[in-house]
């Protein structure tokens, strides 16, 4: 199993899990042609993809989704609250029938020889999720985005071989840097990031 980040922060996040036969992304905040570029760096086309996993329904993070699974008509897995606010977001475009499929946090489920276990995550978006995916014994996690952590958090990542977190700011650096008072706060919050 393996996981590579093909793009992070605030300019947009995109990341590939896999195993050797199954190929999946977590969020496609970047546009579809980095998105295809970063696959072709892993040897992996876009067609051979089985799902993408969606965190939250922030711009960073679904940016690039309507135009790349259009063309590619991969499923999407995301929470109910997600999925809605996927389909509000209006640089979404038309969406084929039948590829958002409602997940729940709490409840794993399968994608080819993966299994995929979603979990609540602390942030200001509409129902966001972290997701822990396990195959042959080997298991990764992706919990960007995390305003706190918590003992269900640590549970949830515990004994993994590989975790991606999002640690992106420094206290005091935001304390004095530009960014208006609401931001600031905003980022400094229990939903903001870590
Ligand atoms: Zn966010």
């Amino acid at each position: 199993m393996r996981m590579c980040s093909i793009a992070s922060g605030s300019s947009g996040n995109c990341i590939y899990v896999g195993s050797d036969n199954t190929h999946l992304l977590v969020d496609t905040g970047i546009s579809k042609k980095r998105i295809e570029e970063g696959l072709k760096a892993l040897d992996i086309k876009g067609d051979e993809l089985d799902g993408i996993l969606i965190t939250h329904e922030h711009s960073d993070h679904i940016q690039g989704l309507g135009v790349f699974s259009r063309k590619y008509e991969v499923p999407i897995y995301a929470t109910p609250g997600t999925i809605e606010g996927i389909l509000s977001y209006s640089g979404l475009g038309e969406m084929p029938d039948g590829l958002l499929h409602p997940i729940h946090t709490d409840e794993a489920f399968t994608l080819g020889d993966v299994t995929v276990n979603p979990f609540a995550i602390s942030h200001d978006a509409n129902e966001p999720a972290g997701y822990r995916m396990e195959c042959d014994g080997k298991s990764v996690a992706v919990a960007t985005d995390l305003g706190k952590y918590d003992e269900y958090i640590v549970e949830r990542l515990k004994n993994l071989d590989a975790v991606l977190l999002e640690a992106n700011h420094d206290i005091h650096m935001l304390e004095v840097g530009g960014y208006p008072y609401y931001l600031k706060q905003r980022i400094l919050g229990d939903k903001g990031h870590l």
